[in-house]
């Protein structure tokens, strides 16, 4: 069985991953959503909060689970019996850090390799940030975030 990992913060999900998702479950038998712990980042949304945001709106994709994870991306994936990582690349600017990240984990672990998408052009320019940012004045999410996440986002910034 080909499992693969898919990692990020997601704070909040995107259209952007959720595009990155679909088309990662179709090449693997089991793709699992990693949700990055990490308090450092200091996220917008709590973990149990981006896992459930992640259920709803993968539902349509039977070969996904999401989980949440601590620590070094390549150690749970080997845990999990992952072989593969899935990474976007949505410009240059992604690239180097990624390489890095990358060619740093196959020397840790030689059995996992890291394969990456590239975006899709309508949401190259889309990231978690952009949305707060856009959110963080009230305005109009909808092109970035599916609309039931909408009221949970707008939530945050509220007072
Ligand atoms: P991280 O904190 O790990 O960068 P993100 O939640 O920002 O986490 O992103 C998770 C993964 O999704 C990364 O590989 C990132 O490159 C990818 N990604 C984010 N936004 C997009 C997008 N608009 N199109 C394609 N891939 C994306």
């Amino acid at each position: 069985m080909r499992r693969a990992i898919y990692p990020g913060s997601f704070d909040p999900v995107t259209f952007g991953h959720i595009d990155m998702i679909e088309r990662s479950a179709r090449m693997v038998d089991e793709l699992v959503v990693a949700v990055l712990n990490n308090s450092a980042k200091n996220p917008l949304f709590s973990v149990e909060e981006r896992v459930s945001m992640l259920e709803g709106i993968t539902s349509h994709v039977p070969n996904v689970k999401i989980r949440y994870f601590d620590g070094l991306l390549i150690d749970y994936a080997k845990e999990i019996e992952a072989t593969i990582i899935i990474r976007g690349l949505r410009a240059v600017t992604d690239f180097e850090y990624e390489l890095q990240i990358a060619q740093t984990n196959r020397i840790v672990n030689s059995e996992i390799d890291t394969i990456f998408l590239t975006t899709s052009l309508e949401y190259a320019y889309l990231s978690s940030t952009i949305v707060k940012e856009v959110a963080s004045y009230g305005g109009d999410i909808s092109h970035f975030v599916p609309k039931q996440l909408i009221p949970q986002i707008y939530e945050k910034y509220k007072g």
